[in-house]
């Protein structure tokens, strides 16, 4: 029996930097993993989905060039060479994930992981025995079980297609319906995005809702709104998609992005006495402990914020805590998040509809205008951002965006927000010239009360 200060179950985002920061303090380490290092966001996640992200941008860019003088020639898309491009980085990434956890001195064991108590885990025949075990198992997507379910594929298949789809219906209104909406229309493919609710995204500030519906469709993806999929069908090489509207859509590819769920199942954790919640995740405390001593879980499988960061800071507090001495809880409050769609959309704080939950008075600035780089191509893309600042202190607690460098530009609000910055601050601070971005120092003049709508 193999013994360890601390075992991960998982060698994702999560597990690996618990691990590797433990290891860095001198504890015994080890991650278990059954499939890649590196885990969802390394091999089905925000990074080949960047990649392609860039890859549906050259579209437009050939298209845009014109009005700056460019003749741009024939061009054409090779679904399959992106493909194997894609590979080979993510191959060298998977290969640097392991020398990383190999340089800091944590084990890597590949096998499936079983709790059979708190402190011992089974790993096929082996038994591992630690004083400290991680939870780190992340996701799975997930589908409605409708009929020719079968048929459809879910984000995990979309980054390695056989064939590049001609025609593409995407159904699902959050991060990775969207975003796939996007890429898969920059990639050439005609999409149709049918999303039960209102606007997509829920949750997010309804005016980036609004602003970003109107932008996808104007980029060219078929936005349906208030309509599911009922069912699906083989139609020869083709796909039928029959919808609440009473219509069939035929389709080559069809992609239910309905969310995801925790990996749970088979960890054992019934043996641990770990309890999972009604959708699977694993319930934790604010330093992602489970209340069983000696067990903490962290990333997706808690299904707290799901994204790469907020994963592998929960794993590091608790390296922090548990083996240097210094006792950390993640911040899950102002965490800046970007979706990444064309354009991009980008936020960081509170929604307006949760800050007016939150303060009694509000001032709201807005602002939306056609990007100096589109004064010459012609496109109709707009940029929209927008402060919320709590009146009674002028603290600006929210910012949005919808354009491109969205992402980009609420990486760095996020420190303002976080230290707190007001309006005053924002005001005081010099516009750089000519950006996009400048519009967040230089709305001096809140919207009037009586119109909160995106201009
Ligand atoms: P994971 O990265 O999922 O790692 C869990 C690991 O555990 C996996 O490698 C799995 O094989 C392993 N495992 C599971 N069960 C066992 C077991 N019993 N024994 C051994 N190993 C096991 N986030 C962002 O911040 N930005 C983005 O742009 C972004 N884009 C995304 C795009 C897509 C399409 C998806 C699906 C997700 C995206 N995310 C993004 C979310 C991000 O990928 C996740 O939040 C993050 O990967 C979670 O990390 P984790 O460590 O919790 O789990
Ligand atoms: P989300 O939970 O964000 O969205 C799921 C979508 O599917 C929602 O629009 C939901 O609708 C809809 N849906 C759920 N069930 C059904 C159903 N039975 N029929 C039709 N529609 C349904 O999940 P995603 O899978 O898009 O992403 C998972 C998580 O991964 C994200 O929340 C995010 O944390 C992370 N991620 C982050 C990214 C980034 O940082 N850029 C990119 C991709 C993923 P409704 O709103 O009505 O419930």
């Amino acid at each position: 029996m193999a013994e360890f200060d601390l075992l991960v179950i998982g060698g994702g985002s999560g597990g690996v930097a618990c691990a590797r920061r433990a290891a860095g303090y001198g504890a015994r380490a080890g991650v278990i993993e059954n499939d890649r290092l590196g885990g969802t966001c390394v091999h089905r996640g925000c990074i080949p989905k960047k990649l392609l992200v860039y890859a549906s941008h050259f579209s437009h860019d050939f298209e845009d060039a014109a009005g700056y003088g460019w003749s741009v020639g024939p061009r054409s898309f090779d679904w399959r060479e992106m493909v194997r491009a894609k590979v080979a980085e993510l191959d060298r990434l998977e290969g640097i994930y392991g020398r990383l956890l190999d340089s800091s001195g944590a084990a890597v064991i590949r096998g499936t992981g079983r709790m059979l108590d708190a402190h011992t885990v089974a790993v096929g025949d082996e038994r591992h025995r630690a004083e400290t075990i991680v939870i780190a198992t992340g996701g799975r997507p997930t589908m409605p079980d409708i009929p020719g379910i079968e048929l459809a594929v879910s984000s995990d298949e979309m980054f390695d297609l056989p064939t590049f789809p001609e025609r593409v219906v995407i159904v699902g209104g959050g991060y990775i319906a969207c975003e796939f909406a996007c890429i898969m229309q920059g990639l050439g493919a005609q999409v149709t995005q049918l999303y039960r609710g209102e606007l997509p995204l829920r949750g997010f500030d309804r005016d980036l809702r609004e602003v970003l519906s109107e932008e996808m469709r104007k980029g060219g993806v078929d936005l349906r709104l208030n309509v599911n999929a009922t069912a699906l069908a083989r139609e020869g090489s083709a796909i039928a998609v029959a919808t609440t509207a009473g219509e069939v859509i035929e389709a080559d590819q069809v992609l239910f992005a309905t969310g995801r769920r925790p990996n749970v199942a088979g960890l054992g954790l019934e043996s641990a006495g770990v309890e999972t919640t009604g959708g699977g995740a694993i319930p934790v405390d604010a330093s992602s402990h489970t209340g069983v001593a000696g067990i903490y879980a962290v990333g997706d499988v808690t299904d707290r914020i799901n994204l790469t960061p907020v994963a592998i800071h929960e794993g590091r507090c608790i390296a922090e805590t548990l083996y240097n001495d210094n006792p950390q809880t993640p911040d899950h409050r102002d965490v800046a998040t970007a979706v990444f769609t064309t354009p991009e959309l980008g936020t960081v704080g509170l929604t307006e509809e949760e800050a007016r939950q939150a303060f009694p008075s509000l001032d709201i600035y807005k602002t939306r205008f056609r990007p100096l780089k589109h004064t010459l191509t012609g496109r109709e893309e707009t940029v929209f951002m927008k402060l919320v600042v709590e009146r009674a202190s002028d603290r600006v607690v929210g910012c949005h965006m919808v354009g491109e460098g969205a992402g980009e530009a609420v990486q760095l609000l996020g420190i303002a927000v976080k230290a707190g910055a007001t309006k005053a601050q924002f005001d005081a601070t010099m516009a750089v010239h000519p950006t996009a971005a400048e519009e967040f120092v230089t709305m001096y003049e809140p919207v009037p009360e009586t119109a909160t709508r995106a201009a």
